[in-house]
């Protein structure tokens, strides 16, 4: 036995332990964040396996994450050790990927398929919204993408759509074109979209039952986590694979089914409290309505929380508390009230970033370790801020998603390389590298060879090995005769002859060909744009990938490699180096814990995000993700905001969250910044000067004399913590293009221009040392020089 075995069942309190050892057809198992739903249902895997109920074979449990199924596989396997060999622990993207890898065949695709993330989708829309020039009726490209993608999600196909559309009208009428265009492109170029990879599969189950049945045959036990965020295809695909498996004895033209085994056991466990992406689909139905899809379906409520304290629990439920049709849950836990949580105001998201940077310190020397630390934020564009000081102050750091490795052009060209030669009938990716490095091939050239292609009933990649027959000059000639040869030359050591076992270093030596023979590493290596250099770096990094790739899957195909790829999500990191502070948003934030967590930009037009005040449920939806993130915090909580934003290029005046107002205030100490006073200096000799604001426009009183440090009463009830001694009144400062200032933090400067009047005066101000900011006058620590 493994040396965690005993822990199967000791660690779990009652109704835990309930979970984990009900036999049944239908178990739903929900409650409140850190409740242990992840928990039970990783100790029930292992509890099906250790009792040999079940095969490692016969497991399918879906999580939100590749990371969270890579951390539950590793528990599982902490747990019985070797014998968690075979399961399948993954997404519902990556089991429907190697589902139709096996099946592609059945359905006039091949295994070798492509999987189009979002860009890929957006530049085959645009194309086809262009050809049918339907932006002439308001259609764009993104427009045309989230309704398809909203469609996919109701598997609604192009004329299921059409059947109820008023096709009468010109937009719908060329909506429902392009949708049915765009079908036909991907199935041409061998290809999924990421909706299509749940939606083709449940299709693939309904239209081949007998395909259906082998996977039904295969797994006796599913179990899906997060299961509030579930859309209707993917409940769909979880209803298919648990039907009961039927034969058909059929004779003399009758059909007649006799059920041949049960359905599989389904268990789920979800908190509806935690559902944030009803924005692509997620249907919170899917889990109220459980017991009524899974008759007799056993139903277990966990309430004792593990993860947080009290304090952080109490303001997590009097937040909640605000959504209406909700049951309410009673969370509670037994380690103490705990520190009270943190409130922070600062002046700009550079003095917020700042205060965060100082605790971070403050924590790290106090003894919690920089990764179990995460700093969490409602839009990508705001970790810039934090990334700036946090450089600056040395503050080790990674973005979960949003680093976007792949999708850096340089990379996306390689990636472009690697699918021409594996799935050439991706004519998409032919087409990206047939200029790229620059080889003089144009647009009328392209065209040429597509026609070409058309004519001949060829595909774009095969017409490549005709240069002369499409009446090309000698230099084009030349130039796609060598493009052809180093795909074909490349295609011999990544496609492997059928019954050929492919060399484990086969990726990593294709790669090196395509980059090195097609001239594209020399052409960034010859150039003098310092930008190059990083990406000959990012080139290396991702050969370095493909050996990581083969090291841990030695029998590794090129079609093996793409699909990792193109699965790595948002939460996924490229480094997940230890050791450093974690950035993420909120949504990349779910099912995560970490000792201390700061929740920054805590403002109207931020959480909730301005978008969703026009969207049915949005407000309610955004206060889902507050909770979300407050539930992440074991120990500590930040609240942190800032009174000006730039965003976009323009600098606001921010309001703070009405979500602050939902937690009592007993519960956050709301902070001046300490490291104001100290490490800057000035500040509180600035308060005593009594140059400081008067904050009407905030909806703060004027600081009480002697210092300001503690806000007053009235302040604190209106606007939580909206005290600062940073801010200043400069309503009456004449300030010009060409004056010089000194700002409190970014130290002298030369104005470039001022815009905007009155309280919305904006500086453009180039810093001696610290770059080029916008500055709202009113509000901002600078003196004229
Ligand atoms: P979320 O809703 O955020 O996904 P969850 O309900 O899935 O949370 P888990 O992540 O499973 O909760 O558990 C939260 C924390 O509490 C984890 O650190 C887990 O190990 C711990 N935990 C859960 N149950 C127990 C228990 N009975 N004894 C000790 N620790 C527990
Ligand atoms: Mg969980």
């Amino acid at each position: 036995l493994a040396p965690d075995a005993d822990d199967l069942l000791a660690g779990l309190n009652p109704p835990q332990r309930e979970a984990v050892e009900y036999r049944g057809p239908a178990l739903l198992i929900v409650a409140g964040a850190g409740s242990g739903k992840t928990r039970v249902l990783t100790h029930r895997i292992a509890s099906l396996l250790r009792s040999r109920e079940a095969w490692p074979s016969q497991i399918l449990a879906i999580t939100f994450t590749n990371k969270a199924a890579g951390e539950m596989r590793e528990r599982v396997e902490q747990i019985v050790g070797d014998g968690a060999r075979g399961m399948w622990i993954s997404t519902f993207h990556s089991a429907c990927v190697r589902i139709l890898r096996r099946e592609a065949e059945q359905f006039g695709f091949t295994k070798a398929f492509t999987i189009y993330d979002s860009g890929d989708s957006r530049a085959l829309l645009k194309r086809l919204v262009k050809e049918r020039e339907a932006d002439a009726f308001g259609l764009t490209p993104a427009g045309v993408q989230s309704k398809i993608s909203k469609l996919k999600n109701e598997l609604a196909d192009a004329e299921s759509y059409a059947r109820d559309a008023n096709m009468s009208d010109p937009a719908e009428r060329a909506f429902v074109e392009i949708f049915g265009d765009y079908q036909r492109e991907l199935q041409k170029a061998n290809a999924f979209d990421f909706d299509d990879l749940i939606g083709q599969t449940v299709f693939l189950f309904r239209a081949f039952p007998h395909v259906a049945d082998v996977y039904r045959k295969r797994f006796r036990h599913v179990l899906v986590d997060e299961y509030q965020d579930t859309n209707h295809a993917q409940y769909q695909l979880i209803r298919e694979l648990t039907r009961p498996v039927q034969t058909d004895v059929s004779s003399g033209g009758a059909a007649v089914l006799i059920p041949e085994a049960d359905g599989a056991s389904l268990t789920v466990v979800g908190d509806s409290d935690q559902s944030i992406y009803a924005f692509r689909g997620a249907d919170i139905r899917n889990i109220t309505e459980f017991e009524r899809d899974f008759p007799g379906a056993k139903v277990v409520l966990l309430e004792q929380n593990y993860r947080s304290t009290q304090n952080i629990l109490d303001a997590a439920n009097s937040v909640i508390r605000n959504n209406f049709d909700r049951k309410d849950k009673k969370l509670w836990s037994d380690q103490g009230e705990g520190e009270k949580i943190v409130g922070f105001t600062g002046y700009s998201q550079h003095d917020e970033a700042q205060f965060v940077a100082d605790e971070i310190d403050r924590l790290r020397r106090g003894g919690v370790d920089y990764q179990q630390m995460a700093v969490f934020y409602r839009t990508n564009s705001q970790s810039r801020a934090l990334e700036e000081i946090f450089i600056r102050a040395a503050v080790p750091y990674k973005i979960m998603g949003g680093t976007k490795f792949y999708d850096r052009a340089e990379i996306k060209d390689a990636l472009a390389y690697l699918v021409a030669v594996a799935n050439p009938a991706d004519e998409m990716a032919v087409r990206r590298i047939l200029n790229r490095p620059r080889r003089g091939i144009g647009d009328v050239t392209e065209t040429a060879i597509a026609r070409f292609a058309t004519d001949n009933g060829m595909s774009f990649r095969d017409a490549l090995a005709h240069p002369a027959e499409i009446g090309l000059g000698p230099k084009l000639q030349k130039a796609i005769a060598q493009l052809d040869d180093v795909l074909r030359e490349a295609s011999g050591i990544l496609v492997p002859a059928s019954g050929e076992q492919p060399s484990p270093k086969a990726v990593t030596e294709g790669l090196r060909v395509l980059l090195d023979k097609s001239g594209y590493s020399d052409a960034l290596r010859r150039s003098r744009d310092p930008q190059d250099e990083a990406r000959v770096e990012n080139l290396d990094e991702l050969v370095a990938v493909t050996r990581e790739f083969a090291r841990n899957n030695p029998e590794g195909t090129i079609v093996d490699f793409l699909t990792e790829v193109a699965l790595v999500s948002d939460t996924d990191d490229i480094d997940d180096a230890s050791g450093a502070v974690s950035l993420m948003t909120l949504h990349t934030a779910k099912g995560l814990e970490f000792d201390a967590v700061f929740l920054t930009g805590v403002e109207e037009d931020l959480i909730p995000h301005r978008i969703s005040a026009g969207e049915p449920g949005g407000p309610q939806e955004e206060r889902r993700l507050f909770y979300v993130g407050i539930t992440r915090a074991r120990k500590r909580l930040y609240l942190s905001l800032a009174m000006t934003r730039a965003q976009f290029g323009e600098v606001s005046v921010a309001m703070p969250s009405r979500f602050l107002q939902e937690i009592p205030s007993t519960l956050v100490d709301w902070r001046q910044s300490p490291g104001d006073v100290n490490s800057r200096g000035g500040l509180q000799s600035r308060a005593l000067n009594g140059r400081r604001t008067t904050g009407d426009r905030w909806g703060v009183k004027p600081l009480p004399a002697g210092g300001g440090l503690t806000p007053t009463s009235t302040a604190m009830d209106k606007f939580p913590g909206l005290v600062t001694n940073k801010m200043r009144d400069n309503g009456d400062l004449e300030l010009a293009a060409g004056d010089r200032i000194r700002h409190d933090d970014f130290g002298e400067g030369r104005v470039d221009a001022v815009t905007g009047d009155g309280a919305k005066r904006i500086a453009h101000v180039r810093f001696d040392t610290a770059g080029s900011k916008k500055l709202l006058i009113k509000v901002a620590p600078i003196t004229k020089l």
